[in-house]
């Protein structure tokens, strides 16, 4: 059994104590130093910015520059955002990538990513902290975190088996924690939400986001063999609509409409799905009833969807009838169906795939200028381990950015 070793060297080793070297954990860090202080990160993992190496398929889409605090984010406190988003915006960021010249490019709808690869992000964060001799400790699990006599007695238990008996406590007069949600398992931990419960702070129940939906029982059985198939179209759930691309995949759908439509699903509820965003289909099924009605409807919605997927919904969806023979009735049924399909998923994929957590600690808890804990002074929560989230395409980071650099300005 691990015991705890009391590590009285390092008592007075730093002036805050960071908890992740993940993207707001090394925002902070770097800031932090460059006030003067003494800066030491733990680090569960082996590597520093684990989730930025894999983030955006390798190329780390790092910011977004249509970012706005008021539109792209979910949080019980929508406003919590504002301020850090307007003192860090996303020109910083981009200054920070250029003057390290690094190559990077727009996408699609303002998303940034880098040319090369999400290496170049992780090893300009370690430049700057190196710079300002930020301390970082890999293989560094912290275990708890116990408010005592002014600061914070810190557990850390190192991650390698061999070293699990020395487990050891730092103190700190400052605590930031920077440890993210519980997407990618591997390196993720609950310590943050386990922390603010034993301080008796409130939490916004956790919940995987910008994540794969699955199939229901029904839907499997039709749609299984779709996998691949890649529509774009119009999703909309919760008071909110996403025109992007949409994919069929064994377990269900995915892709970036579904991707971002997720956040805002509740388990049950309906996600509804325009097929055909840029066609309208009953204009076009009165015009070939008059022009080509020996067409049959199949052969109409192949114009204008994949094969697959009209081969798929034959015979559920519609009757493959020649037009001429539909009833104005039947013709507005169909393209009611595939102009809002209304998809009940069975559930999520979970955090193995989801990109974000929704929910986290309660923004209620903290300053959203200082970000310190309101009811336990030296205390700090930044990033994903707070219960703000931002949609994808880089708003995930830019929050990180945002609120690391914004807490350092007051520790
Ligand atoms: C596959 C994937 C792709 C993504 N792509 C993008 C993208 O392209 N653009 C975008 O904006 N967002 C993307 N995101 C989301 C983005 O990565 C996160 O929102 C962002 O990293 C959150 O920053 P953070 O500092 O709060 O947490 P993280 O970056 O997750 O950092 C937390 C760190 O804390 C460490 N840690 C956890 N618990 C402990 C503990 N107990 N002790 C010590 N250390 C601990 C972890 O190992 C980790 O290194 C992606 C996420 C995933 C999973």
């Amino acid at each position: 059994m691990a015991s705890v070793v009391e590590n009285h060297h390092s008592s007075r080793e730093c002036d805050v104590l960071i908890v992740g070297a993940g993207a707001s954990g090394l925002m902070c860090a770097i800031h932090a130093g460059r006030r003067g202080l003494k800066v030491m990160v733990m680090e569960k993992g082996p590597k520093p910015g684990l989730k930025i190496l894999v983030s955006g398929g390798g190329r780390c889409n790092f910011t977004n520059l249509w970012a706005d605090p008021e539109d792209h984010y979910l949080s019980e406190n929508q406003h919590f955002c504002i301020s850090a988003m307007r003192r860090y915006p996303v020109s910083e960021f981009i200054d920070m990538v250029n003057a390290h010249g690094i190559g990077y490019h727009e996408k699609k709808l303002g998303q940034l990513f880098c040319d090369h690869s999400a290496q170049d992000i992780v090893a300009m964060l370690l430049n700057e902290a190196e710079q300002v001799g930020v301390d970082i400790r890999l293989n560094s699990e912290v275990s708890q975190i116990v408010p005592d006599a002014g600061g914070f007695r810190v557990s850390v238990t190192p991650g390698k088996a061999a070293e699990a008996s020395c487990a050891y406590v730092v103190s700190a007069p400052q605590v930031v924690l920077a440890s993210g949600g519980l997407s990618l398992p591997k390196i993720a931990s609950d310590l943050a939400y386990r922390t603010a419960r034993e301080l008796n702070m409130s939490i916004v129940s956790p919940s995987p986001a910008l994540v794969p939906l699955t199939w229901n029982n029904v839907d499997k059985a039709d749609f299984a063999d779709l996998s691949g198939v890649s529509v774009e179209c119009e999703v909309s759930c919760g008071g909110q609509s996403f025109r992007e691309n949409l994919l069929f995949t064994h377990r269900g759908l995915s892709g970036p409409a579904i991707l971002q439509a997720s956040s805002y699903w509740q388990p049950k509820a309906g996600v509804f799905i325009d097929l055909l965003p840029h066609f309208d289909l009953l204009t076009e099924l009165e015009i070939a009833r008059h022009q080509r009605g020996k067409s049959r409807l199949s052969a109409i919605l192949k114009g204008a969807l994949p094969n697959r997927l009209v081969d798929a919904v034959s015979g559920t969806w519609f009757e493959d009838t020649a037009v001429a023979q539909m009833s104005s009735q039947q013709c507005e049924a169909v393209a009611e169906q595939f102009h809002r399909w209304c998809f009940r998923p069975g559930g999520t994929e979970g955090y193995r795939t989801a990109e974000v957590t929704l929910g986290g600690i309660s923004t209620a808890e903290f300053s959203s200028k200082t970000f310190e804990a309101k009811r336990c002074k030296g205390l700090y929560a930044i990033g994903e381990a707070l219960d703000v989230t931002g949609w994808l395409g880089g708003y995930n980071f830019q929050w990180a950015w945002a609120s690391g650099y914004c807490c350092a300005q007051h520790l």
